[in-house]
């Protein structure tokens, strides 16, 4: 089946200005403004009145954090307080719930214009055991991409740490159930679904020893390590006081300066420590929105990527953020980054795409994602700007930046329309957020 996506309104790629041309899951040709396609076809969408991105990636999120936006409890709090107001209620979480938090997280996403998800999941514990099963039965049921982290949690209450005793578990258990997971679900193959990697939950969780030994199965399996770091200037401070040292000599001491490796936040590094992230290509998801709301701090992303680190975009946990909409992240990056760098020169609408494409797709180890070109996975948003918002705007591409787009029209993954006329398709939306704020409020 040979598609020809054309004539697009707008398009974010080279030579593209008339269309791009889909074969079964892959992008196969560009067609150049004017132009029709070199070969026949045998369906054409009318894209005239769409904008067309790279499908957006996301490289961050806790999906179960759904059940608890806005909560009382924790907003208006910093990182540490807002971990110890929220860790019991989270302690409450069960299957049900959280294959609802996970199935809400995953479709307001690929609504955003998101083909591949990403959950950093450290909720695994008695009776949440297929936690990463749950996430991939929902992934594949909604037909959207996703890297599934195996998380973990070593360290808790009894051990001087956040999270109540029952929500951890011990290294054998964690090591042995992230083993089966890579065995059951990790596609190292181009095109692949589903990805798994592991992800040990922060310093102040987790045991160097664990985080040397997820090192070592990643090798084995060929996955991504994933872990928070450099959040707050609290995480530098207890590193400092429980290590004798930074965050950063953390991660060297965790055998986790690898290109493997992309970590969220990445906020508290010195141009020194950019250095050598770049140095030994290891990634930096940026949580704009979640870095503003929690008054984390401001992430360095010029100097990272300058320095050859990979920068991606995540919209982070619903509880910080407390949205999961990709797009509206890219707008914030723009926002934030321009008050960070005091220029609007340096950052552009360009380079917020970029984080949430091409280099999300670096953080998460993929060529095959990330951009509209010729060999790539057919991952496309697409946005119509008909909405009273965009009225007026100029350049299409960066009118969805600007003028704030929210929700795709159109999005495909791996070759297949998942979202239509704004909506996905068979997909009881109504229903879902009917259950699940039910389920939410259990954790009031
Ligand atoms: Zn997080």
């Amino acid at each position: 089946m040979r598609t020809w996506i054309r004539n697009p309104l707008g398009i974010l790629a080279d030579n593209a200005g008339g269309g791009v041309i889909v074969e079964d899951s892959r992008i196969v040709a560009l067609v150049a403004a004017g132009m029709t396609p070199s070969a026949p076809v045998d369906e054409i969408f009318d894209a005239s009145r769409h904008v067309v991105l790279p499908g957006l990636i996301n490289t961050h999120h806790h999906f179960f954090q759904t059940l608890c936006r806005a909560h009382p409890a924790a907003y208006n709090k910093d990182l540490f307080p807002w971990l110890t107001a929220l860790y019991p209620i989270w302690g409450r979480l069960n299957r049900d719930m959280f294959r609802l938090g996970v199935r809400l997280a995953m479709a307001e996403l690929l609504l955003s214009g998101c083909t591949t998800v990403m959950d950093h999941n450290y909720m695994v514990f008695g009776g949440l055991e297929d936690a990463t099963d749950i996430e991939v039965e929902e992934a594949r049921a909604l037909g959207i991409r996703a890297t599934v982290t195996r998380g973990s949690l070593s360290l808790s209450q009894k051990d001087g740490a956040v999270p109540p005793d029952h929500v951890a578990q011990d290294e054998d258990t964690i090591l042995a159930d992230s083993e089966r997971v890579l065995r059951a679900y990790h596609d190292t193959s181009e095109g692949a679904m589903t990805q798994i990697a592991l992800a040990p939950c922060a310093p102040m969780s987790v045991s160097i020893g664990l985080m040397r030994a997820s090192a070592e199965l990643a090798e084995k399996y060929d996955c991504g390590l994933h872990t928070h770091l450099a959040e707050t200037i609290d995480e530098e401070a207890f590193c400092i006081g429980k290590f004798g040292y930074r965050p950063i000599d953390w991660l060297e001491d965790c055998n986790w300066l690898q290109p493997r490796v992309w970590l969220a936040h990445g906020i508290h590094f010195t141009a020194e420590d950019c250095g050598k992230l770049g140095r030994h290509g290891v990634g930096v998801c940026h949580c704009p929105t979640s870095n503003a709301v929690l008054a984390s701090g401001f992430c360095k992303t010029l100097e990272l990527e300058e320095a050859g680190s990979p920068v991606g975009l995540g919209v982070d946990g619903s509880a910080s953020n407390d949205g999961s909409n990709l797009m509206e992240e890219v707008r914030h990056a723009l926002m934030v980054n321009r008050l960070g760098y005091m220029s609007a020169e340096k950052v552009t609408h360009r380079d917020a795409l970029r984080w949430a494409t091409e280099g999300s797709a670096r953080c998460l180890g993929r060529t095959d994602i990330g951009a509209i070109a010729v060999g790539k996975q057919a991952d496309l948003a697409l946005f119509t700007l008909d909405e009273l918002r965009f009225s007026g705007a100029h350049d299409p591409v960066a009118a969805l930046v600007h003028c704030g787009a929210n929700r795709a029209d159109r999005v495909m993954v791996a070759g297949n329309w998942r979202v239509v006329d704004g909506a996905i398709p068979g997909f009881d939306t109504a229903a879902l957020i009917a259950d699940h704020t039910a389920a939410a409020r259990k954790f009031s």
